[in-house]
């Protein structure tokens, strides 16, 4: 950090000559400053499902590029893919054909964790537990075992237990890419998390099955997880040349101060380019907008946690 505190420092200061010169200066102190940021460990391993029943509004593409900025940044991460489409695991890079032992066997066939998990071959520190197209028939196995609404729980907690006595390092975060209906892999996900990160598009129909999925949160918190909490709201594809994103994006702070990240994402190109790569756009295009973004909402949602904002 200290260095890459130098870097910026001694790159031109806005105040260039023309609009653009600034803009352009701008951008590599800021480019600078985030690369090098190394971000503090929360006290305990911090577990966040990556909730919104709509579907396409960037749950996956958070979940991925969030998990990759923490990890850049010197934490330890594993993403749990749960979308039987697998697009996380894609996304990561990860091979998760049918044969390959995934969340399905973990939530299923009761494998430990630690069988199933790989590691992104694009980003240290970075680990998934990949979906198969196997996972897409669990929704309905699932509802004959044993306590099934806390399988996830259950082999999170052990998976955290077997790193230690292994003498692996802590995890830091557990990202937990949810399918958008609430079945039972939903379930499970707001069970094993202590935390609701909700990506909101900023389109006109985002605040529309908030509500719903506010009161299921409350529901699964009064039966099955009482420390489940909302704690944070990312904003997704915003495009500042609409009114519209502006004012949505003005709402949505308006009726959740507290929980609303600052820095939102931008609509971008680079973004919805880089899973086509197997990539997050974190390696792709490190030096984009959207890059950038996503390592400006993981600082705030990792010095939140030290400070006392929120966990
Ligand atoms: P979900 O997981 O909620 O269904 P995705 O993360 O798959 O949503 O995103 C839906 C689509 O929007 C994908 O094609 C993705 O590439 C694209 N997308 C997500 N975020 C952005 C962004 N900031 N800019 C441009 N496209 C985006
Ligand atoms: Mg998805």
């Amino acid at each position: 950090m200290a260095i890459a505190d130098e870097v910026a420092d001694v790159l031109p200061a806005a105040g260039g000559d023309t609009p653009l010169a600034q803009q352009v200066a701008l951008d590599a102190r800021r480019r600078a400053r985030l690369h090098g940021q190394q971000l503090p460990t929360p006290p305990e391993t911090r577990v966040l499902t990556i909730a919104n029943q709509k579907g396409g509004v960037g749950k996956t593409t958070t979940t991925v590029n969030m998990a990759a900025a923490l990890a850049q940044s010197g934490l330890h991460v594993l993403v749990i893919d749960i979308d039987p489409q697998g697009n996380a695991s894609t996304a990561l890079g990860i091979d998760h054909r049918s044969e390959v032992p995934s969340i399905y066997d973990v939530l299923v066939e009761g494998r430990p964790m630690h069988e199933v998990v790989q590691s992104c071959p694009d980003v240290e520190r970075l680990l998934c537990a990949p979906a198969t197209i196997d996972l897409a028939g669990a929704e309905i196995e699932l509802v004959s075992l044993v306590a099934r609404e806390s399988r996830l729980l259950r082999a999170v907690d052990a998976y955290l237990k077997h790193r230690d006595a292994q003498g692996e390092p802590r995890l830091d975060y557990v990202l937990v890419d949810c399918p958008p209906s609430l079945g039972l892999l939903t379930v499970n996900a707001f069970v094993a998390a202590r935390e609701v990160f909700i990506p909101i598009q900023c389109e006109y129909y985002a605040l529309e099955g908030l509500s719903q999925l506010l009161k299921n949160v409350q529901l699964i918190q009064a039966h099955l997880n009482p420390a489940l909490h909302v704690s944070t709201i990312l904003l997704t594809m915003y495009d500042g040349r609409t009114r519209l994103s502006a004012d949505v994006a003005g709402q949505v702070r308006e009726h959740f101060p507290e929980l609303v990240l600052r820095t939102g994402i931008p609509r971008s190109v680079r973004i919805s380019e880089a899973p086509s790569h197997g990539q997050t756009v974190m390696t792709y295009d490190p030096g984009s907008s959207g890059a950038l973004s996503y390592l400006e909402a993981a600082k705030e949602l990792a010095v939140r946690a030290v400070d006392g904002g929120d966990a």
